[in-house]
């Protein structure tokens, strides 16, 4: 039941929001898509700088046929994606959960890993103090705690993941510096003010925070003097598209009999479940596929497949951009303690009075040579945001076209470097190399949705309640693991693995004690949130 003072707010957000619809044509289109499915990925979307040397999986199985059934489909080749074929396919090997391997089989619209993961912005940094105090007085102390936590054990995990697979070099997955830098005083004192809250509630977590302020302080690093302040803790970065890539290309190499990976091959509906071993029709241009386990892994794009999932999942586009640093950026003011910092900080910068506005960088390493069969990272700096900028809301949100991008927004981010960082006396400027559009999705009360799918969301009949499969596996059903409202780098890897816990039936006893239960589905979670929460959220209502 949702509480009355929130029932009546929404109502008054809903009618306010008819009346401006009817005066406003923009923000009647704005709600027409939100509302509408953001159908398959398009075809020929803007090339990401991660993915200009594709990887050699990259059209992997495009021209293949279709086997007509699968223990598992997996539908996305993202980090979601990865992440629950790793752990369900590895352990399998391990444990043996039938007489024969499970055989699983992952959908791919376009080229492997080309949705987000293949065009963000390769932080492992979460949302820290930033988020506790909103997160502490909607989900209370406890749950805030862990949803910190959990945001937080991604870099360990993606670390060690990265050093199992021998993906170390080639991920480029490291420690960084991760410093969030302040323009104007009133913003930087009530980020103070929630560090502070977030030390004392979370005082082992918040030790490695410091503080910079004053002007030579501000001028070792070599940022300019419109900031205000900053503060910094360790953080994490990443090659996705290398990681993700990576991991495939190894589960397509240790388990060639029982991984299919069908790039080029869209799932344009699902049927079913039908007879008595509940299996469900996949439809593809390369014909139908059978399964008695669907996973979505397709974040933005979720909603196509699953409409009850409009308006909890929504897509919204982001701008990215690849610069080249200008001579000196990286080396440390000469003036001051030099200290080298290329590829080892990222940033977020915060231009305005307002958290909701903000850019974010991290640079790649500058590498003495090439890692493997890619060409090698020369500190080029990875920069996007501006997501919040000149009601850039009205035509970016619901928008799934990432064949293209905000070209307000890239132009800005295209010189805003210049006003972020000071290098001694140089006033050359980045070169941009690379400029594309990313489609993430952003969930309505704002945290993941990972779990079984109850047929009332699905619109699909039901086995669930059934006797597990012959396959030794959680009773036939559909499976979700997305809605990281822009922040995948420290949800998905996770929230994947957990869900193939869910799906082999082992997440009872304790298994899955790390994974917030907030974000679990539940038909009563998605009869609660509505759009107007995420709205009054954004207006801080
Ligand atoms: C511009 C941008 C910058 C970002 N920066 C950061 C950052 O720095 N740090 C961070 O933490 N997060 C960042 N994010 C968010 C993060 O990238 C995502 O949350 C994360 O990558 C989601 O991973 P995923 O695997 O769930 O989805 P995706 O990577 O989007 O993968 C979903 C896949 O499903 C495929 N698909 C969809 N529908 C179908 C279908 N019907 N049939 C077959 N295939 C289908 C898509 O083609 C896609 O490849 C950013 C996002 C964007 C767009």
């Amino acid at each position: 039941m949702i509480p009355w003072p929130r029932r009546l707010r929404n109502i008054i957000i809903r009618a306010l929001i008819r009346a401006i619809s009817l005066l406003c044509p923009p923000v009647h289109t704005l709600f027409s898509r939100i509302r509408s499915s953001p159908g398959v990925p398009i075809k020929d979307p803007s090339t990401s700088y991660w993915t200009l040397c594709p990887s050699p999986i990259s059209r992997h199985g495009a021209d293949g046929d279709l086997p007509k059934y699968a223990d598992i489909v997996v539908i996305g080749s993202g980090i979601t994606g990865t992440s629950f074929a790793r752990a369900i396919l590895d352990y399998d090997a391990l444990h043996g959960v039938t007489g024969k391997p499970l055989c699983v089989l992952m959908l791919e619209a376009r080229d492997v890993c080309s949705g987000a993961t293949g065009r963000n912005g390769g932080h492992i940094t979460p949302m820290l103090y930033r988020d506790y105090t909103e997160l502490k007085a909607v989900h209370g102390i406890d749950m805030a705690r862990k949803i910190i936590r959990f945001r937080l054990s991604h870099f360990q995990e993606l670390l060690s993941v990265a050093t199992e697979e021998n993906l170390l070099e080639e991920s480029q997955c490291r420690e960084v510096e991760a410093l969030d830098a302040f323009y104007e005083p009133s913003l930087y004192n009530e980020a103070k003010g929630k560090l502070e809250t977030y030390k004392k509630d979370l005082p082992e977590e918040s030790s490695r925070y410091q503080i910079y302020e004053g002007s030579d302080e501000i001028k070792n690093l070599q940022l300019s003097r419109l900031t205000v302040g900053c503060m910094s803790t360790r953080g994490g970065a990443v090659h996705p598209y290398h990681l993700v890539t990576g991991i495939l290309a190894r589960l397509l190499r240790v388990y060639p009999s029982n991984f299919y990976l069908f790039s080029h091959t869209p799932c344009t509906s699902i049927s079913g479940p039908e007879s008595a071993e509940g299996l469900y029709s996949l439809e593809t241009p390369k014909g139908t596929i059978q399964t008695p386990h669907v996973v979505h892994a397709t974040n933005a794009w979720a909603s196509h497949l699953i409409p009850g999932m409009r308006e909890k999942i929504i897509p919204a586009r982001g701008v990215m951009t690849a610069q080249g640093p200008r001579p000196g950026l990286g080396e440390g003011s000469k003036k001051k303690r030099p200290t080298a910092w290329t590829g080892q900080r990222s940033f977020v910068f915060y231009p305005s009075n307002s958290f909701d506005v903000y850019d974010y960088l991290t640079q790649q390493p500058a590498a003495d040579s090439a890692v493997s069969i890619y060409p090698k990272s020369a500190g080029e700096l990875m920069f996007g945001g501006g997501f919040g900028r000149d009601n850039g809301f009205l035509t970016e949100v619901g928008n799934v076209d990432d064949r293209g991008w905000n070209s307000r927004t890239a132009s800005y981010l295209q010189g805003a470097l210049s006003d972020y960082f000071k290098v001694d006396d140089n006033d050359s400027k980045e070169e941009v190399k690379a400029t594309w559009g990313g489609i993430l999705g952003i969930s309505v009360d704002q945290q993941p949705w990972v779990g079984r799918i109850p047929a009332t969301i699905t619109s699909r009949g039901s086995v669930f309640g059934g006797a597990p499969t012959a396959t030794n596996l959680a009773a036939p059903g559909e499976w979700m693991a997305a809605g990281y409202t822009g922040e995948g780098m420290v949800h998905a890897w996770q929230s994947g693995k957990a869900l193939a816990y869910m799906v082999l039936g082992i997440d009872e006893g304790g298994i899955l004690d790390w994974l917030p239960e907030v974000f679990r589905i539940s038909e009563e979670r998605w009869k609660e949130v509505e759009i107007e929460d995420l709205i009054a959220s954004f207006l801080n209502l």
